[in-house]
C-alpha cells in the first residue's frame, strides 16, 4: 500500500513538474459583435444579459480551439460561428433587409500566415457564410465569389442552401420598416446598423487570422458591397503587423483601407497595435465622418479595440487567459 502511495504521489509530482516546465500557450482571442448607437437606456436587462452571454460563449468556443492547439483560422470560425447562428447580430441568422426585403450577406477571412484570403459577398442562401469565406480561400484560386456563383460553389463543396425565410427575424423586419419610413420622409438615417460580427485571434505557433461576417446595411440597395468582405477594408491579417475586424458604416471604411491601413501604420512607422488602431478609427475616421469601430491584435498578443460610435459589442480573452466582454463606451 505505501508502495503504491509513493507511486501515485510520485506520478503527481512528475506530472506537476512538466506542466512547470511548459508553461500555457500564448493564445489570445479578440471578437465584435458590432458597433453603433448602443445605448444602456434603450437596452432591456434581460436583452443586455443576451448579448454579453452570447460573446461569452463565441470567445470561450475560440478559445477552447486555441487552447487545443488550432489554427487562428480555427478559432476565428468556431467564434464567428456562434455569433452567426445568434438572431442578435446582424451576421447569418439575425442579418438586416436590404431595400427589397431580401437578405444578402457578405464574409471574409484571412490567415497571416500566408497572406491567403477567401471572401463572399451578396449570398441569399448561405446560413454560414464565414465558413464559405474559408472554403472558397482554401479550395478555389480566387479570393472573392460574388452571389449565385458563390451558392454554386457552396453547393459543389457540401454546405446545404437555406430558403430565405431563414434569415426572417421581426426585430430586422421592423427596422427595415423604420429605414423606409425615414428615406421617404428624407430623413435618412446617419447611424450605422450594429450586429456585424468579427473575429481575430493569434495561435500557439504565432499566427494571426482575421474573419468578419455581416448582412450589411438596413435598406441597403440591392447589390451593394460592404468594407466586411473587402480584404484591406474590413478585414486584415498579416502576421508581420497584425489582425483587424472591422464593424460600422462600410463606405467610409472602405475608403480609408481601415484594416490594411492599420497594419501599414504598424509596419511602416513602428506604431504600437493601440496606436494604430486609434489613429485610424479615433482620427482619420472621425475627420472622414466615418462611425465604426475595430478590433485588432498583434503578434505578441497586444489587443486594441476603438470605436467612435456610442457602443461596440466587443470582448477579449487575452495572453493571460483574461476574459473581458464591453458594450457601451465608459466600460
Ligand atoms: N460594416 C458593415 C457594412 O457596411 C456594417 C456594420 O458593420 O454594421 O456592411
Amino acid at each position: 500500500m505505501r508502495r503504491f502511495l509513493a507511486s501515485v504521489l510520485g506520478a503527481l509530482a512528475m506530472t506537476t513538474t512538466v506542466h512547470a516546465q511548459e508553461p500555457a500557450p500564448e493564445v489570445a482571442i479578440v471578437i465584435h459583435g458590432g458597433a453603433g448607437t448602443i445605448l444602456p437606456e434603450e437596452m432591456s436587462p434581460a436583452r443586455e444579459a443576451g448579448f454579453r452571454e452570447k460573446l461569452t460563449e463565441a470567445l470561450r468556443a475560440g478559445h477552447a480551439r486555441l487552447e487545443d492547439g488550432a489554427d487562428a483560422l480555427d478559432a476565428v470560425v468556431a467564434a464567428i460561428l456562434i455569433l452567426e447562428d445568434s438572431p442578435l447580430f446582424n451576421a447569418g441568422k439575425g442579418a438586416v433587409f436590404a431595400s427589397d426585403g431580401a437578405n444578402e450577406l457578405d464574409a471574409a477571412i484571412m490567415d497571416g500566415r500566408s497572406l491567403s484570403a477567401g471572401a463572399v459577398s451578396g449570398v441569399r442562401h448561405v446560413a454560414n457564410p464565414i465558413e464559405l469565406a474559408r472554403l472558397v480561400m482554401e479550395h478555389s484560386p480566387h479570393v472573392m465569389l460574388y452571389g449565385e456563383g458563390a451558392e454554386e460553389f457552396a453547393l459543389s463543396r457540401g454546405i446545404s442552401l437555406v430558403p430565405q425565410s431563414y434569415f426572417f427575424t421581426r426585430h430586422r423586419w421592423e427596422e427595415l420598416e423604420k429605414a423606409r419610413d425615414e428615406e421617404l420622409q428624407q430623413r435618412k438615417s446617419t447611424v450605422p446598423q450594429s450586429g456585424t460580427v468579427g473575429a481575430v485571434a493569434l495561435d500557439a505557433r504565432g499566427n494571426l487570422a482575421a474573419g468578419t461576417s455581416t448582412g450589411g446595411t438596413t435598406n441597403k440597395r440591392l447589390g451593394r458591397i460592404g468594407d466586411s468582405p473587402i480584404i484591406g477594408a474590413g478585414t486584415y491579417a498579416d502576421n508581420a503587423s497584425c489582425a483587424v475586424s472591422g464593424t460600422g458604416h462600410g463606405e467610409y471604411f472602405i475608403r480609408s483601407v481601415v484594416a490594411h491601413d492599420i497594419a501599414s501604420l504598424m509596419r511602416y512607422q513602428g506604431l504600437t497595435v493601440e496606436e494604430a488602431a486609434e489613429k485610424v478609427v479615433l482620427e482619420k475616421l472621425v475627420e472622414r465622418k466615418g462611425e465604426g469601430g475595430v478590433i485588432a491584435l498583434d503578434a505578441d498578443g497586444n489587443i486594441a479595440m476603438p470605436f467612435n460610435t456610442p457602443g461596440m459589442y466587443r470582448g477579449y480573452i487575452d495572453k493571460a487567459g483574461q476574459l473581458a466582454v464591453k458594450i457601451y463606451a465608459d466600460e
